[in-house]
């Protein structure tokens, strides 16, 4: 969709004249007017106001002349992924999964400079392979060969303990690296790890009955 058209549907969708949007972004309505018959398009610190009233990204109001994909993970994001800023505004260079409040929240991320960027990145993930591989020696399942950053509230299954007691172990708003694995014998196998800890368990399809196998601090 084009701009003209994305700021009236959205306009009209908050119930708002063109003069109570000019007054809410600080423009005349005659701007407005401008912006909906596609004459002109909103400056960079208006659009930034729109995309924070109207809550979708600027990327959308420009009609979505990119397709946004998180620069940590690689993963395509859609407005209601992206990460914002502690202000409230979206950044789009990020997913709301490895960006947060200001700061990256997956652990590897945050330490990226320290720990020496990409390739020492690739590194990290050879080395958690191989402790996966050595711990997962197990006949009638596959090696792990990749691990892919994966949000935390996709992979933080919920346990119950032999006494009934119901528990998670990680945390919905982190990101970590993980890994899928289909066995010979009807469950699939998960794997999460992060510089702190191995976590695997098995479980039926679509994360059903999950059973923690072994978490292992690193
Ligand atoms: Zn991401």
């Amino acid at each position: 969709m084009e701009t003209k058209d994305t700021i009236y549907e959205l306009r009209t969708k908050k119930g708002l004249s063109q003069e109570e949007l000019a007054e809410k972004v600080f423009v005349t309505r005659q701007a407005v007017s401008r912006w909906e018959t596609g004459e002109t398009i909103p400056n960079i610190d208006t659009l930034k106001l729109l995309s924070k009233l109207f809550d979708v990204s600027i990327n959308t109001l420009l009609g979505s002349p990119r397709e946004l994909v998180c620069r940590c993970c690689g993963m395509p994001i859609e407005d209601c992924d992206i990460s914002r800023e502690t202000d409230g505004y979206f950044n789009e260079e990020y997913c709301q999964w490895c960006y947060a409040d200001g700061e990256y929240t997956l652990d590897i991320w945050r330490r990226y400079a320290e720990i020496g960027g990409k390739e020492k990145l690739e590194e990290i993930k050879c080395q958690l392979i191989d402790e996966l591989n050595t711990l997962l020696h197990i006949e009638g399942l596959p090696k792990v060969e990749k691990l892919n950053v994966l949000p935390g509230e996709f992979v933080n299954l919920e346990y119950t303990l032999p006494n009934g007691e119901k528990v998670k172990f990680l945390d919905d708003k982190q990101t970590y690296l993980g890994s899928q694995l289909e066995s010979d014998f009807g469950v699939c196998i998960g794997i999460v790890a992060n510089m702190d800890f191995l976590l695997i368990c098995s479980y039926e399809e679509n994360g059903e009955t999950p059973e923690l196998v072994i978490y292992k601090k690193r």
